[in-house]
Formats: structure tokens, sequence, C-alpha cells
């Protein structure tokens, strides 16, 4: 079981809003570091330990900010996500490049940056080398296909597009080592949202395997392996977060027995984890706009899935909290909406909450990873603003919300009346 908390009060929020109005996401500066400081400490027996943040998942800079601070590297994926990186001042290998299908010119901003770049395909090997020039450090993904099981969220691993097949990790390392690169990596990333400890255990157990394996077969020595993203976290009450205690303490097993105890040199462990980072301290804070009977109750909230698109995309459980309704019994069963054309734009279907009426103040919980980053603007529906609360208590606004001249500066106006 998770209690699903709020970090603030009614009072607090209505405070908020003489400045901000609704929707808006906001986050946890308090929620974020202690993660941050709870999963660093459950790795902290690896000399060499380090998170590299997965930008995609929530990519402001305040909050970047924040995770480098905290020591944390940045994942990137893309050239604009590169570029958020050394804006922050992460650069050189407090990257990690993991990207697929990649343009010649994200691999040439990524060496310049000096980032890790993790190639997604041997062919990628003779594409990188002509157009940026292989670096000293070279790091494959591998996709175990059918050797390991997958999840809901990324499938299973022989259908996903990522990585390189075992057999190409054996040829690759070999190229690589034939062309003069030095150093090495391994990465993986077969899991998203997962919560089973147990699974990321056996991630390490994998890749230590192949490492000692591709070490004895082609003579190099790795440098590192990065266990990927993934680390779920408990979208439900009923659910449970990962013990990452438990999870640093079976990947250590794992290592002390298949590395050191084989007579490996010693490896650093990385993870690329985003959601478990940011994802359950963001909050999504929105008024209930209309309330609607027909052959179902909605309640039309001013948010909408530009805001938020996972119960749209994926099906998704969000907890709902009603801030004005405290201690209310949950007796009514509503259909939670936005105001998007599109009638899978619902935060929640079939969910029982409080009686909602007009002008209630509802907490989506949850929205801090893939949130107001998997935001969009058909229909005309406008990004929120993104605020950060602070732990001394205050708040800053860290993202303003789009306007309609936003979503109006890509046209030429004047064009258009002279057409
Ligand atoms: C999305 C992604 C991550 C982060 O995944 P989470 O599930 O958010 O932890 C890490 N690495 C890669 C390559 C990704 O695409």
């Amino acid at each position: 079981m998770t209690e699903k908390k709020v970090p603030f009060t009614l009072a607090q929020l209505e405070q908020i809003e003489k400045s901000y109005s609704t929707p808006f996401h906001i986050y946890d500066e308090r929620g974020i570091r202690e993660n941050a400081r709870r999963l660093k400490a459950a790795f902290s027996w690896n000399p060499g330990f380090k998170e590299y943040f997965a930008v995609k998942a929530c990519p402001n800079p305040f909050l970047m900010k924040i995770l480098r601070d905290e020591g944390f590297g940045m994942d990137c994926s893309s050239l604009p996500e590169l570029l958020l990186s050394e804006k922050v001042g992460v650069v050189g290998e407090g990257i990690m490049f993991t990207s697929n299908d990649t343009p010649a010119d994200e691999f040439v901003k990524a060496k310049a940056l000096g980032a890790i770049i993790n190639l997604d395909d041997i062919t990628h090997i003779p594409f990188l080398e002509k157009s940026a020039g292989l670096p000293e450090l070279v790091c494959f993904r591998y996709n175990p296909g059918p050797l390991k099981g997958g999840n809901s969220i990324i499938g299973h691993p022989e259908q996903a597009k990522y990585g390189f097949t075992r057999e190409q990790l054996f040829e690759g390392y070999r190229m690589l080592k034939e062309k003069g690169v030095k150093r090495f990596g391994l990465h993986t990333m077969v899991a998203s949202n997962e919560l089973n400890p147990q699974y990321f255990i056996d991630t390490a157990e994998m890749l230590f395997d192949l490492v000692a394996d591709i070490s004895t077969t082609v003579g190099i020595t790795f440098e590192f392996v990065n266990m990927g993203g993934g680390i779920g976290i408990p979208y439900k009450p009923e659910q449970v977060a990962v013990d990452l205690t438990l999870v640093g303490e079976g990947v250590r097993q794992a290592y002390e027995k298949r590395i050191l105890g084989n007579g490996h040199p010693p490896l650093k462990v990385y993870l690329e984890c985003g959601r478990m980072v940011t994802g359950p301290f963001g909050y999504l804070v929105s008024r209930v706009r209309h309330i609607k009977k027909t052959y179902k109750t909605y309640a039309g909230l001013d948010a909408c899935m530009a805001n938020l698109m996972r119960p749209a995309l994926y099906g998704s459980y969000h907890h709902i909290t009603v801030m004005t309704k405290p201690g209310a019994p949950c007796n009514t069963m509503v259909d939670v909406t936005g105001s998007l054309c599109e009638n899978n734009d619902k935060f929640a279907i079939d969910r029982i909450l409080p009686e909602l009426t007009p002008g209630d103040l509802v907490v989506i919980h949850d929205a801090g990873a893939h949130g107001h980053a998997m935001g969009f603007q058909y229909n005309g529906k406008l990004r929120s603003a993104e605020l950060l609360m602070r732990e001394d208590g205050s708040v800053k606004q860290i993202r303003r919300a789009e306007t309609v001249e936003d979503y109006f500066s890509t046209l030429d106006f004047d064009a258009v009346a002279k057409f």
C-alpha cells in the first residue's frame, strides 16, 4: 500500500492560485532531493556509481540543476536534450547519449560535448566513425531478445526496436578494439515502470555475466555497466514502491560473486532512471469547471490531456485527490475529463470520488514524469505552467504557461494576408 499524499495544503494552493491560475504542474523539491539521496545511498557500495537522469521524463532545466547538485548525470537522446544538459552545466562524461535511429548531427554534438556515446546498432559504428569520429569510450545497448521477459510498457525485448543482439555485441566490441577504441561500457534497458525489485537484480546478473564473457572472449576490459532505467512508481494506492535498498543490495551481491569473485577488475554501475526520479514529486493541479450528467456523470476540468496524456495513451491510473472535500465520503462514480475534442481525453473513468461540484480543486498525482513533457498543442490546447515548491515552502515559476502567441509563433500571418 502507498498512501497518496500531497506536500501542500489547500490554503497553500489557494495562495499559489493568486499568482498562477490553474491548471499548473507543481514539483516538490524536497521530495526530489530526498529520493535522489536514497537512490545514491542504495548504490554507495559501488565507488563509481552514477545515475544519469533520463531527461525526457521531465526536461525542465531548473529540475535538472537540482539533480546535477545531487550528483546526477543526464541521459539524453536528442539534440535539444543535449543542449539542455549543456545549458545546466552537465557536459563530458556527465552525459550519457542513449539514442536510436540517430541523425549524424546528434553524434557530432554528443562527441563535441565529450558525452558517453551509447550505440543502438552495429551499423552505427561506421556511421559514428564517419560522422563524428570514434571517441575513446564507447558503449553498446544490449537487447537480450527472448533471453529475458519484458513488461507491458516496453513490450517483449525481441519485438523492441532497441539494441544489439548478443552475437552483434561480440562482433561490435571486436570492431571497436581493432579501430583503437580503448574504453568500453555495456548498457541495457529492458523494462519500463517495473515494480518488481528482483527484475533489476536479474538484469544486473545478466550484464555482469555478459561483461565476463565478452572480456574473456574479445580481450577487452569494461569500465561500466549501465542498467538503464525502468524503475516503476506506485501509481495506484495498492502498489508498493521499489525498495531501492533491496535492489542495491541484490546488485552488490551479484557484483561480488560474478565480477570480483571471478577475478574481473572493478566496474562502475550506472542507472538512467527518469520516472522514479521526478514522477511521484510532480502534481497536476486543476479546478472542476463543469459537472455534466447524461448517460454517465462527467467532471470537466480546466486541465486536459495536453497536460498529462498517460491515461489517454496507456489507460494509466493516476490518483486524484479532491483538495476541497477533505474527509468527504467517496460515494460517486465519475469520469474526470478535459476539454479536448477527443473522447479519450479523460484523466479517470468510473472513478469513485467525493461528489464533485464546479470549482472543486483537484490534484492529479504522479504527474512529474511524462506529464508536462508529453504535452502537445493539438486542438489549440496549450501547455500549462510548471512551478517548483522549494524546501522553504516558497513557490517559483520554472516555466510559464504557453500563450496563443506561442501557438502562432511558427506562422507568418502577413504571408497569410497576402496569400
Ligand atoms: C526512457 C528511457 C529511460 C528512462 O526510463 P524510466 O522508465 O523513465 O526510468 C532510460 N533510458 C532510455 C534509453 C530511455 O529511453
